[in-house]
């Protein structure tokens, strides 16, 4: 049976510092009810929205980076609908059904290994978010009254809808993380917040199957639970022969399970007509350059320059571009020291055992920040510790915040001090590899592989600091 998922993915442009109509704050988080609320955004009578330009840049930031064309022109619509979260009885959004008024229309995004895979992009819209309501004791279903805040009324949103592409709830996934990834660069969108992308999917199964809309899927990571428990249910009912009705269903993320919420509305439900307090926007032929100039490194260029200028494999650069924050840490390491291999190697193999399985969470918990990092591979590197001690390192580190070299000297507390014993370990080594003393005498770098070869030999209870003096106090000696 054929399965169609489509996705329209909502996220607020937290890069915007104020409302989609007024001079409001968007910054609600952790503010008290209804703090961020002034005539306009509370749809008093008598008010009107004057459109905020910086989310209109960033929205034409997003169309771009998802491939899409912008109008010369765009316009808002009043979506209405009689809903105690919208103080105005309408939602004003775009609407693409009387012509493009829309952002961005007819894009597509590459995603997967190497950009196997790809999802077209129907519009890019901008538009404003609703108020919260909040249930007391935190459950629709068993609170017996509704607060409201309007706080998060006229938020700048920006709403992604694709085609129904997808067949594969893994490539949703996969789709949504790249979408992520794009966000977070551009720096339109912080997705940690909470709330700050939402994502709704439909899924239909077998040819004739109606639509179902899956709503109130708090993250991305469940999007890919949602799809597989409605695609398995949609099956069962088909095998059945039961019809499985047009609705919307609501992702229970205790229970896991999808349920019924309400019968879906018709597009014709919400009487769209233009918004007549705000003129169509001319944005002309120059917008798409003028915002192309603003546009960061996006993660395919950025990926590409990490093969290219650190010589990363290609699975290593995908790793660490898939998460903006994790890439920002590797970049700021090697700011520290660089040693681009040896720290994404770090940084993919070992530290990312330490992290919270939620992406959007990557740092959560842990205590290290890039600095931890580019001085244990230094440490490595210079043969100061081996790579078995340094991993033990890590696993501390990550729970304490000390440096490195710190915890390394705690740990050979037993460390030869004694000159003597030093001196003995330093003459055997330069007995043993008499062609690498030979050749640090030429190259005063090769002196950190007679380094290594003593720590070997102490198991690593020599001060390297006080090993290496000796070292090249002795090569600098005539040889005898
Ligand atoms: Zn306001």
């Amino acid at each position: 049976m054929e399965t169609k998922i489509g996705l329209e993915i909502h996220c607020q442009l937290t890069g915007v510092k104020s409302k989609l109509f007024c001079s409001c704050s968007c910054d609600y988080r952790g503010k008290g009810a209804n703090a961020n609320v002034c005539p306009t955004c509370a749809g008093l009578p008598g008010t009107l929205p004057l459109l905020n330009r910086k989310a209109v840049e960033c929205a034409g930031m997003i169309s771009l980076a998802l491939g899409c064309k912008i109008p010369d022109e765009i316009a808002f619509y009043r979506k209405n609908y009689f809903y105690p979260d919208l103080p105005k009885n309408f939602q004003l959004t775009q609407y693409n059904a009387y012509g493009i008024t829309s952002i961005g229309v007819e894009g597509k995004l590459e995603y997967g290994d190497g950009g196997s895979k790809s999802t077209r992009i129907r519009r890019v819209q901008l538009e404003e978010d609703p108020g919260r309501l909040v249930y007391e004791g935190g459950s629709m279903e068993t609170s017996i009254y509704t607060l409201i805040d309007y706080n998060r009324a006229g938020v700048p949103l920006v709403e992604i809808v694709t085609e129904p592409d997808f067949s594969d709830p893994k490539d949703v996934r996969l789709f949504l993380d790249k979408v992520t990834s794009i966000i977070e660069h551009l720096e339109v969108c912080d997705t940690k917040l909470e709330g700050s992308v939402r994502c709704d999917a439909n899924v239909s199964v077998g040819g004739g199957g109606n639509r179902v809309e899956i709503k109130n899927v708090s993250s991305f990571a469940d999007v890919e639970k949602a799809l597989r428990y409605e695609i398995t249910r949609q099956r069962t009912m088909a095998s059945r022969d039961i019809e499985v009705k047009a609705e919307t269903r609501h992702w229970d993320d205790a229970r896991k399970v999808t349920k019924e919420s309400r019968t879906k509305e018709e597009e014709q439900d919400y009487r769209y007509f233009p918004e007549p307090d705000i003129p169509a926007v001319v944005l002309g032929s120059e917008f798409s350059s003028s915002v192309m100039q603003l546009m960061p490194e996006l993660p395919d260029a950025r990926k590409d320059r990490f093969v290219l200028d650190y010589d990363l494999s290609a699975h290593v650069a995908q790793v660490l571009i898939n998460n903006k924050e994790l890439a920002d840490f590797f970049e700021s390491a090697l700011k520290t020291y660089h040693s681009p291999k040896e720290i994404a190697n770090w940084i993919v193999t070992d530290l990312m055992g330490f992290m919270n399985e939620k992406e959007e969470r990557l740092f959560e918990g842990l205590k290290i920040g890039p600095e931890h990092v580019a001085e244990l591979a230094k440490l490595v590197d210079q043969n100061v510790i081996n790579r078995a001690t340094a991993k033990q390192i890590l696993g501390q580190i990550v729970k304490t915040g000390e440096m490195p070299s710190s915890v390394a000297k705690k740990t050979r507390a037993s460390m030869i001090d004694d000159a003597g014993a030093l001196a003995q370990a330093i003459d055997s080594v330069f007995q043993s590899e008499k062609a690498a003393v030979q050749d640090a005498r030429r190259n005063p770098n090769a002196a950190n592989f007679l380094l290594g070869k003593v720590m070997q030999l102490t198991r690593g209870r020599a001060d390297p600091k006080a090993a290496l003096e000796l070292i090249q106090k002795k090569l600098s000696e005539p040889s005898s």
